[in-house]
């Protein structure tokens, strides 16, 4: 009996723990789980659409009865990815559009309206996406051919960066835009008293503000559609940086019925109709929405020459740029945001506008806090300013794409000593210890890995440069990783619920078809997702 009783017990206990039901095992993994240790498992156990349980397989099949078993046949998974700046439902409206990304020459942009034209009927022409940086003759072109082609018909370009566009006399009959018109924090462009349909800043919205709203079914067609190109690249959770605050109902209401499962952290766009909204009603917080922040625009982008400098432009010696704002306007916005306990998001490209926002943060913030304010893009930082991220907890939020699609020009802009002070990632890392990575696309690709590998390898597709751009400022692959999980969901307020593969997370994962931790740097751009999960449920299969 003596004998026999331990064994009884430990049969029994055997039983009961096969008793324990889950929904799947993955197994036959390689899983970076992304946890403090940044531990790697073989599998886990999923139930409810969370994490229930990581280990070994067999510990976990010995433990656990799954309705379904993933063998990941060695591959490696992943937390599902985070894009913590990017414009989700821009981006969907977009695909919708003339799609002008990558466009050569003004003369092959005419060519994809007129093809769109004769497609599209009637309304509006609106395209995304060119830049004259990509062209052989760098200069914005004029309205005259869009003017010949579509004479009644409204036409509205917009730069890849959306802080310059041009429009046809159409466009700008109906925004009632005259020849000599001149807005604060922007330019309408007039040559020889004839407008030439180049519209920068706040200019662009002039006529922007004209575009019919979009039906209900053309936000639903473009909400489902970024979904389902983002959820091919493995991403399960978009910051979308600055809505109108009508959208967080059609958010809200597409994800209860079913149809929109990515999930998606929602800042409010700084306009006095969101701030009543939000102040009013409070966070909200649902598994799929997260609405308790808001982004404002400091400046403007360094490629229009429309961020506001310290010093001049390297390539326009009495041009420094500009505030979108006047200053007054942030410091009285930022209290009232301080006040809900809500987060404020500011972009900010110049490091003049960088140095604004700081200072006023650091006013409102005092010293160490939890309210992580962010500054998007932090592109160009004084040093003298660094030090001001970690004092005062604020973030910067940044995307590695945009240094290695900048590199080309942004010496021009900036000369020789202060392009070593921009895109600084591994410097602006170290002020907070953790670091937030996106791709601000549809600017740039949607694509993570392109995030993943720009920051650690600095280059462009084609391997250049062969050093990688200002390398000193590269991250790790680890720092790389948690920046578009963990941090990035730290980001957002959400690290306790997803960014790692842990119990009580959820089920929020990808499986790619090589290990980017391991592979050679070349290699990261073409590998691919295969699958990806979002509660426990696949949302994508590459096959
Ligand atoms: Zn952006």
């Amino acid at each position: 009996m003596k004998k026999l009783l331990p064994a009884l017990l430990l049969l029994a206990a055997a039983c009961k723990q096969k008793e324990y039901n889950a929904d799947m095992l993955v197994k036959n993994a390689v899983v970076y789980t992304v946890d403090s240790n940044f531990t790697t498992a073989g599998a886990f156990v999923v139930s409810g659409g969370k994490i229930l349980a990581v280990g070994s397989a067999d510990s976990l099949e010995q433990k656990y009865n799954a309705r379904e078993v993933l063998d990941a046949q060695g591959a490696a998974v992943y937390p599902g990815f985070i894009d913590a700046h990017a414009h989700f439902y821009e981006y969907g409206m977009g695909l919708q559009q003339v799609n002008l990304v990558g466009t050569q020459s003004w003369s092959q942009i005419v060519d994809s309206v007129k093809v769109y034209a004769e497609r599209n009927t009637d309304g509006w022409i609106i395209g995304n996406g060119w830049d004259q940086n990509d062209w052989t003759d760098k200069h914005f072109p004029d309205k005259a051919k869009l003017d010949s082609l579509f004479p009644m018909r409204p036409v509205l370009l917009s730069r890849v960066d959306g802080h310059a566009a041009i429009a046809n006399q159409a466009a700008l009959n109906i925004a009632g835009v005259k020849p000599g018109q001149t807005i604060v924090g922007g330019e309408i462009e007039t040559r020889n008293g004839k407008l030439t349909g180049v519209l920068v800043d706040n200019a662009v919205g002039i006529v922007t503000r004209k575009i019919p709203e979009p039906t209900p079914a053309m936000v639903d067609t473009a909400l489902l559609s970024a979904q389902k190109n983002c959820f091919a690249v493995g991403l399960t959770t978009v910051d979308d940086c600055g809505l109108p605050y009508p959208m967080v109902n059609i958010i809200n209401e597409l994800q209860h019925k079913g149809d929109l499962k990515m999930r998606l952290y929602v800042m409010l766009a700084d306009r006095a109709e969101n701030y009543e909204y939000l102040f009013k009603k409070g966070a909200i917080k649902t598994p799929g929405l997260n609405v308790r922040s808001f982004k404002v625009y400091a400046d403007g982008a360094l490629g229009s020459r429309g961020a506001c400098l310290l010093k001049p432009y390297s390539d326009s010696a009495k041009w420094s740029g500009f505030l979108l704002s006047n200053p007054k306007h942030f410091e009285e916005i930022a209290p009232k945001i301080a006040a809900h306990g809500f987060q404020m998001c500011t972009h900010a490209i110049g490091d003049s506008a960088v140095r604004t926002m700081l200072k006023i943060y650091a006013a409102n913030l005092k010293g160490k806090n939890n309210l992580r304010w962010r500054i998007e893009h932090s592109q160009v930082v004084s040093p003298e300013d660094l030090a001001l991220f970690g004092r005062y907890s604020i973030v910067p939020s940044v995307q590695p794409t945009h240094a290695t699609s900048d590199m080309y020009w942004a010496g021009k802009r900036l000369g020789k000593e202060r392009l070593k002070t921009a895109y600084a990632y591994k410097q602006l890392l170290d002020q907070n210890g953790w670091l937030p990575l996106g791709t601000d696309f549809p600017v740039e690709n949607i694509n993570p890995l392109y995030t993943f590998y720009a920051a650690v390898e600095r280059k462009d597709l084609k391997g250049f440069p062969a050093v990688g751009f200002q390398k000193e400022n590269a991250l790790s692959r680890t720092e790389a990783l948690k920046g578009m999980t963990i941090w990035a969901a730290k980001a957002n307020f959400e690290e306790k619920e997803k960014g790692s593969i842990e119990p009580g997370k959820y089920a929020d994962f990808v499986i790619l078809d090589r290990d980017i931790m391991k592979v050679k740097g070349s290699q990261i751009p073409t590998t691919k997702v295969t699958k990806t999960y979002i509660n426990g449920v696949k949302v994508y299969d590459k096959k």
